[in-house]
C-alpha cells in the first residue's frame, strides 16, 4: 500500500515538471538581467525646483520629508528619509511645482540608515545631487 501511494506522488512531481518543461520561465536570471519598468514605477526620490510651499509635508502620510530653509524663506536642502518613506507617490502627485520625481532606481537597500536619508542641496545641478546619493 505504501509503495503504491509513494509510487502514485512521484507520478504526481514528475506530471508537474513535465508541464512546466516547455512554458516560458516566469522568473529572470537578476541581477544580469532586468525587467523594463513601467514609467509610472515608483523608485527613489529626487526634488529640484523647490519653492518650500510645504504641500508635500502635509501630504506624506509617514512624516519623511523635512526641508531647511534660510532666513528669507528660501529652501536650502531638502531630505527624504527612506527609513520612512513608503513610496505611495503623494508628495510627486500633489507639489504645485512638479518639483519632485520618482525614479526608476530600486536598488535602494542599505545596512545603515544614514544612508537611505536623500538629502538634496537646492540650486544644485540635479547630477551633483545624484551622486551625492548614489
Ligand atoms: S510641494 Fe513641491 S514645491 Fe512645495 S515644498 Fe514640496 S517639493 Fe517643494
Ligand atoms: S512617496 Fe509618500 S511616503 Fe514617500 S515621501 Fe512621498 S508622500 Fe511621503
Amino acid at each position: 500500500m505504501k509503495f503504491i501511494k509513494a509510487a502514485i506522488n512521484i507520478s504526481d512531481g514528475l506530471l508537474t515538471v513535465f508541464k512546466h518543461l516547455f512554458r516560458k520561465p516566469v522568473t529572470l536570471e537578476y541581477p544580469e538581467k532586468r525587467r523594463e519598468l513601467n514609467n509610472n514605477f515608483r523608485g527613489k526620490l529626487t526634488v529640484d525646483g523647490c519653492i518650500g510651499c510645504g504641500v508635500c509635508k502635509r501630504v506624506c502620510p509617514s512624516g519623511a520629508i523635512s526641508y531647511e530653509k534660510n532666513l528669507n524663506g528660501k529652501v536650502l536642502s531638502y531630505t527624504f528619509d527612506l527609513n520612512k518613506c513608503i513610496f505611495c507617490g503623494n508628495c510627486k502627485y500633489y507639489c504645485p511645482c512638479g518639483a519632485i520625481s520618482m525614479t526608476k532606481e530600486y536598488e535602494l537597500a542599505s545596512a545603515n540608515k544614514k544612508d537611505l536619508k536623500l538629502k538634496y542641496n537646492i540650486g544644485v545641478p540635479e547630477e551633483e545631487n545624484i551622486k551625492e546619493n548614489k
